[in-house]
């Protein structure tokens, strides 16, 4: 094959799995949210839940996005130095947007910021977004991609705090934020804390730690019980699914975290809502392609 034609192969492969990610949620997802319809008993909140199963069998069955808003694109790519296409892969993820933008169809969400004109292909300036980890002695690459909607977004906050005010500060920050915000994000939310020293690396782990299963824990203990901790506090609040009361706010609480300056404790929560549309795909030098997050299906 020449490099044309495998540009071309992998833009394919990548737009049908954007399509995918769109109408089909990651199997911890559909796995939790099963789980939390049987153990409700609030009868409103158990409604929701059917519906919600109702709206992800329609959505797989009539291959349309199970939610309205599709999100900004966004991909997590860890690739080896040796992946035979890593100087392409920018402009095929991008052309991969626009094709499945077109195919699927997915709403138009880049609007130009100051311009303020939505662009009508989902690629715009920055987006789709795309964070690079590039790994040595390796020809595969893995690539999250992930659908930011509106909603879910908004929760998203950083900010650092003086050290002092220790981990306390952050559950505080966190539940600040959930209390305020959480409604929002059309529960039951996956929630993302990321800790570390200063904004952007807070941010970006709390969006790594939306990556991570739901069910999975931090290795760390510390941190494993304070995602316990948060998970427990959160629920209390009693939002329940869509925000209309419920025995159960959450999926979960996953929380990411890098060493720190000493004296500063950089902390951010992103959310992920019940149509949490994330999915991983590897490929290997010749790009042939396993899916990690979902069961049973083809490209
Ligand atoms: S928060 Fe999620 S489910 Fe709610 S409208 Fe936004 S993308 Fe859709």
């Amino acid at each position: 094959m020449t490099k044309v034609q495998e540009k071309e192969k992998l833009t394919d492969i990548m737009s049908k799995f954007i399509s995918l990610v769109s109408y089909k949620l990651p199997k911890d997802v559909e796995n939790k949210l099963k789980e939390l319809k049987e153990e409700e008993t609030n009868p409103l909140a158990k409604i929701i839940y059917e519906t919600m199963e109702e709206n992800q069998k329609l959505a797989y069955e009539l291959k349309r996005p199970s939610c309205q808003d599709t999100g900004v694109l966004q991909f997590f790519v860890k690739c080896g130095e040796n992946f035979p296409l890593i100087g392409q892969l920018e402009s095929v993820l991008r052309n991969s947007v626009y094709k499945s933008t077109q195919e699927t169809p997915l709403r138009h969400n880049s609007v130009e910021t100051f311009d303020e004109y939505n662009t009508g292909e989902n690629i715009g300036k920055g987006t789709p977004s795309i964070f690079w980890e590039i790994e040595e002695d390796s020809d595969k690459v893995e690539i999250y991609t992930y659908m930011a909607g509106g909603g879910c977004t908004l929760p998203g906050m950083a900010t650092v705090l003086m050290p002092g005010e220790g981990y306390e500060g952050v559950v505080k920050f966190v539940l600040d934020r959930m209390t305020s915000y959480g409604l929002n994000a059309c529960p039951p939310l996956l929630v993302g804390v990321g800790i570390g020293t200063s904004v952007e690396t807070a941010a970006m782990n709390s969006k790594m730690a939306l990556m991570r299963p739901v069910g999975s824990k931090n290795p760390n203990e510390n941190a494993a019980k304070m995602e316990q901790l948060l998970e427990d506090g959160i629920n209390a609040i009693g939002l329940g699914p869509q925000g209309l009361k419920g025995s159960k706010s959450l999926m979960g609480v996953n929380v990411v975290n890098t060493a720190r300056h000493p004296s500063t404790i950089g902390v951010a929560i992103n959310t992920g809502c019940w149509s949490h549309r994330r999915g991983k795909i590897t490929f290997d030098s010749n790009l042939n392609y396993e899916i990690d997050t979902h069961e049973g299906v083809k490209l």
